[in-house]
């Protein structure tokens, strides 16, 4: 049989690769019985058949032609008819989701004999003007490319010139001065042929599938061009008839709350719900007051359609002359918070399984959830200093810091901070790691270092902030006639990229209830169990209010970062004196045994992962000599006291330098602290819990076997010298970090010499690509406005080779110890590749910050529901 080209609403057996989502949508309101308004779809191979012969083939228009016979006997109208026209709507209708397409064209089937008709037939006198208006603007843009703007313009300038005319005869100017630009621009006569208007409105929209907007979509989505468009014809209804008519769009639960009450609007008299600041705008709690048997009509829809399509479903509708028509259909676009709420009431009322619920939502959406946010929304009681783009979103409010310093000077003092600077960068890392926003003024944008940041932690985070302009020697921020001293209380919303004067009260808000139960659902259906990242205490206790199993990595070098005690590191490093080096270390270790009793203390029963100290050491030392020497000054270190050989610290590569085991190889002394502190801290809190903490300490950046035996010989000393001193057994396990290449192709052998493996894939995809995390900002952006790449790999774990060398790494060690527990870590472990990765290769525990564990949890179940309904079909 040849090839069907064209679809009505009543084929069952149309798939969506061949009507796409919206033809796929009035297929199945049809058949529900729905009032629809008639039409067809033409099938998205037709796509390939109009590039191929750069028009609609013969064999398509004749089956175009038959639907629309059909239409018309079925809608009681005609195409051309001039006593009953069908007039008819032209839409796109992908079969992914999709940006960049044609809009639709309505009213196609009016020309000038039409429109009289239509204003003898009619009893208004606009009508027919307005509908013509309507179709010439639509056609002009899409068919001719006439300048929407220049349209738009046009129009208001014959409405500011003839306002005291009436309204007929104004739009039936505009119609004449429109037909005159078509002409114009594109050097035709606007058409009066109907059948031509169809074949070029569907042409047109066939076309912007091959639009340059429409294929960078493609790419950076993913979408194949070969899915092609469907084009939906229907017949056209209209709200704008008179006045017991209109349009509007309806939801099946509240979009913001997710309360299970239908919600939208009503337009009286217009043809277009997307004009939403007209005048005669409805909400349906109005509606349900005055047009209640509209309302309940639209009610009982909505609620059949969410039982149908098992989810929360939004429709355009139309009422003409009191009759009401839906659409369009489509799955409702909800906040975050009404997304949960929705999906787990319609699991607990069984409209949907806990599976569906599970895969309703949005992954990442939850880690929004999870931010500070305002107590009361009183922003407009507080003066405006600026506004910029969200980089992360969140609420903050402190005191301000124009400088990283200050904003450490500030949280030594435990106060909160805002911390506003015109740029960042990863030497300021210390600095953001104790602030509760951030603020820049650089234009740089989402893929500065502050975005990627504060994206990573979670902090609340505006960039490119308009407004503002700061003076550090007087230590101000300036906006318009205002001034702000450094110290003063500043707010800011990062949702809306909002930065105000004075202080709102920040809430933390606990889980939701609804998120509470979806992610316990979820949780049933995860295989690998999720850990902190965190490395304070408040950070541990957010982690497990999020469901952490325990903590994955205490990243040690940030405890280092507070003031008390990178000074003393700093010492330590720059000094030759014993007594001065000493005296650093057993400070430093003072301070570390006492936020490990804490951490050990929060997490009895559970496991805590700590790796050794890997900073990069220019986030600690100056770059040059002369700062070094002041710094040597200013931590009370003398000339003679001065390291021979301190200089050394000054590295053209820090990323690549002294940094990880290579530090600790440098100075054992610092395994020694480090490893001692964590006994000491056990051993307290053993005394105090009666439960021995279950620690595993991990040697950073190894990638050889010689630099991980070395470390743990040490490690394992120091351990035995504190087994023997407290006369217990600690039970530490010693594992390794893998985020060299190297470490992943010699997995195998570095298994046989640890207890466990932690793959670290922000490094090893710095070192793999071989470029950095902190300051790639500048070329990824060039590389993705020129296609060269389309996702941050910092961000979207990198599938060809990063995932590759995790396998590799995952089946060596495994070939050389099976049951050796591998960890996974890294940013992107949010990222659905890296959960799929993980799946795929068992890996044993996953890793995140605090914020991300309950999309880290969901975003898994969803993996493997994913999986098991790829198993079953
Ligand atoms: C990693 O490299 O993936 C890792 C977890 O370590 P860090 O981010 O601290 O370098
Ligand atoms: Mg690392």
């Amino acid at each position: 049989m040849a090839n069907k080209f064209v679809f009505d609403f009543f084929d069952e057996n149309s798939t969506i690769e061949q009507v796409g989502i919206k033809g796929m949508n009035l297929n199945r309101m049809t058949a529900l019985g729905l009032p629809v308004p008639s039409g067809f779809t033409i099938s998205s191979e037709v796509t390939k058949k109009f590039f191929n012969e750069e028009r609609l083939p013969d064999s398509v228009l004749s089956e175009i032609w038959r639907g629309l016979k059909d239409v018309e006997s079925q809608f009681g109208a005609g195409f051309g008819d001039f006593d009953k026209p069908l007039l008819l709507a032209v839409r796109v209708s992908p079969s992914a989701r999709m940006k960049g397409l044609s809009r639709a064209i309505l009213n196609v089937g009016i020309n000038d004999e039409i429109a009289s008709s239509i204003v003898k037939n009619s009893k208004s006198k606009t009508f027919a003007w307005e509908i013509y208006r309507r179709f010439i603007l639509d056609y002009s843009v899409t068919v001719g490319r006439v300048k929407e703007d220049k349209l738009l313009e046009t129009e208001k300038e014959i409405r500011k010139n003839y306002a005291e005319y009436a309204d007929e005869d104004v739009l039936q100017k505009i119609i004449d001065e429109w037909k005159l630009m078509f002409k114009k621009s594109t050097g035709q006569v606007f058409p009066q042929d109907i059948k031509t208007q169809l074949i070029n409105a569907i042409s047109a929209c066939i076309k912007s599938w091959n639009s340059e907007k429409s294929k960078n979509y493609r790419v950076r989505n993913n979408i194949s061009d070969d899915v092609g468009c469907a084009i939906v014809v229907q017949a056209m209804v209209f709200g704008n008839y008179n006045t017991s008519s209109g349009v509007g769009n309806a939801h099946s639960r509240n979009l913001t709350t997710g309360e299970n009450e239908i919600e939208g609007v009503y337009l009286r008299k217009e043809q277009d719900s997307c004009m939403l600041e007209l005048k005669h705008t409805f909400t349906l709690e109005q509606m349900k007051d005055v047009m209640k048997p509209t309302y309940l009509i639209i009610e009982d829809i909505l609620k059949n359609l969410e039982n149908e399509n098992k989810d929360v479903m939004s429709i355009n509708y139309c009422l003409q002359d009191e009759k009401l028509w839906v659409i369009s259909m489509w799955e409702a676009e909800q906040t975050p918070e009404a997304r949960a709420r929705s999906v787990t009431e319609m699991a607990i009322n069984q409209i949907i399984t806990k599976k569906q619920a599970i895969s309703l939502v949005d992954s990442k959406s939850l880690q929004y959830l999870m931010q500070p946010k305002f107590k009361k929304v009183d922003e407009n009681s507080i003066k405006e200093m600026g506004k910029g783009r969200s980089a992360f979103p969140g609420c903050a409010c402190g005191r301000l810091a124009l400088s990283v310093d200050k904003a450490i000077e500030f949280n030594y003092n435990d106060e909160p901070v805002v911390l506003v600077v015109k740029d960042v960068t990863a030497l300021d890392a210390e600095g953001l790691s104790v602030i509760n926003g951030l603020v820049t003024l650089s234009g740089d944008g989402m893929l500065s270092y502050a975005s990627m940041y504060s994206k990573s932690k979670g902090l609340p985070c505006v960039v490119n902030c308009k407004g503002l302009s700061i003076n550090k020697a007087e230590h101000m921020l300036k906006c318009g006639g205002l001034t702000v001293a450094e110290g003063e209380y500043v707010s800011m919303n990062a949702g809306t990229g909002k930065v105000y004067y004075g202080k709102l009260e920040v809430d933390t808000p606990q889980v939701l209830n609804s998120v509470g139960t979806l992610v316990g659902w979820a949780l049933t259906e995860n295989k690998i169990p999720v850990y902190a990242d965190a490395d304070s205490y408040p950070q541990i206790l957010r982690g497990y209010e999020m469901q952490a199993r325990g903590v994955g990595l205490v990243r040690t070098e940030n405890m280092f970062f507070a003031k008390n005690r990178i000074k003393y590191l700093q010492q330590f490093l720059l000094s030759s004196s014993d007594k001065i080096k000493e005296n650093a270390l057993d400070k430093l270790s003072d301070e570390q045994v006492k936020e490990y009793v804490k951490i050990f203390a929060a997490s009895v029963g559970k496991v805590v992962n700590i790796r050794l100290i890997d900073t990069l050491l220019h986030k600690m030392l100056p770059s040059n000599k002369q700062e070094l020497n002041e710094l040597a000054i200013k931590l009370g270190i003398s000339n003679e006291e001065l390291k021979a050989d301190y200089t050394n610290f000054i590295q053209s590569d820090p990323q690549m330098g002294m940094r990880g085991c290579r530090l600790l190889v440098l100075y054992p002394e610092l395994i020694d602290m480090q490893v001692g502190a964590i006994c000491d801290a056990m051993y307290i809190v053993n005394k105090k819990t009666k439960q021995m903490p279950r620690v595993n300490i991990i040697v950073p950046l190894v990638s050889m076997v010689a630099e991980l035996e070395y470390v743990a010989k040490e490690m394992k000393a120091t351990i035995r010298f504190n087994e023997n001193k407290y006369e217990v057994d600690f039970g530490i396990k010693i594992g390794c970090m893998l985020e060299t290449p190297r470490s992943c192709l010699c997995a195998d052998l570095l298994a046989s010499h640890c207890e466990f493996l932690c793959i670290g894939a922000n490094d090893l995809t710095e070192l793999t690509f071989g470029i950095s995390r902190d300051d790639c900002a500048k070329f990824l952006n060039v590389y993705y406005e020129d296609s060269l790449m389309y996702s941050n790999p910092f961000v979207a774990l990198d599938i060809n080779g990063v995932a590759e060398l995790i396998e590799v790494a995952v089946s060596r060690a495994r070939m050389k110890k099976p049951n050796i527990p591998i960890w996974m870590f890294g940013d992107q472990n949010t990222n659905p590749v890296a959960i799929e990765l993980a799946l795929k290769t068992n890996i044993n525990f996953l890793s995140c910050a605090p914020i991300k564990i309950p999309s880290v949890i969901l975003a898994q179940a969803q993996a493997k529901i994913k999986n098991e309904k790829k198993n079953t079909d």
